[in-house]
């Protein structure tokens, strides 16, 4: 069977581990560690995050649509891993997390939508690792954009 090296960013708490786990084990785990990066320090963790980024074939942009502010992380992001890359094009695809709050959106979908669109990236989902919405199609579809090269 091929594997695939593929990178699941965005800021604390968007939902990473979540939705990992929701596709590698098909549970939803309400309270997970950390994720490895929070408790390294900062000059060692942009050491790290350089190198997966670097051997990472395709990857899953990661925010809530219940906090702007993870949103607004991901322009930044997406220009790290271009740079890391030393590229101006790779698999990946942007996610808005947790669509099961409804209630707490504030990121619309049209944002999303829309920054999909300006930065030319082929796919984007909301999805929720608690409801089990669109948590296979994220990993289908970048394993996808990933054979198509
Ligand atoms: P990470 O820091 O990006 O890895 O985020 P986690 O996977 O640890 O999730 C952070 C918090 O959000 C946890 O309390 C999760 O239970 C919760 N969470 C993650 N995904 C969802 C989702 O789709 N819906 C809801 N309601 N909560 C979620
Ligand atoms: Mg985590």
């Amino acid at each position: 069977m091929r594997e695939y090296k593929i990178v699941v960013l965005g800021s604390g708490g968007v939902g990473k581990s979540a939705i990992t786990v929701q596709f590698v084990q098909g549970i939803f785990v309400e309270k997970y560690d950390p994720t490895i990066e929070d408790s390294y320090r900062k000059e060692q963790f942009t050491a790290m995050r350089d190198l997966y980024m670097k051997n990472g074939q395709g990857f899953v942009l990661v925010y809530s649509i219940t906090a702007q502010s993870t949103f607004n992380d991901l322009v930044d992001l997406r220009e790290q891993i271009l740079r890391v890359k030393d590229t101006d094009s790779v698999p990946m695809v942007l996610v808005g997390n947790k669509c099961d709050l409804e209630d707490e959106r504030v990121v619309g979908k049209d944002q999303g939508q829309n920054f999909a669109r300006t930065y030319g990236m082929h796919t984007f989902v909301e999805s929720s690792a608690k409801a089990k919405v669109n948590i296979n199609e994220i990993f289908f579809d970048l394993v996808r954009q990933i054979n198509r090269r």
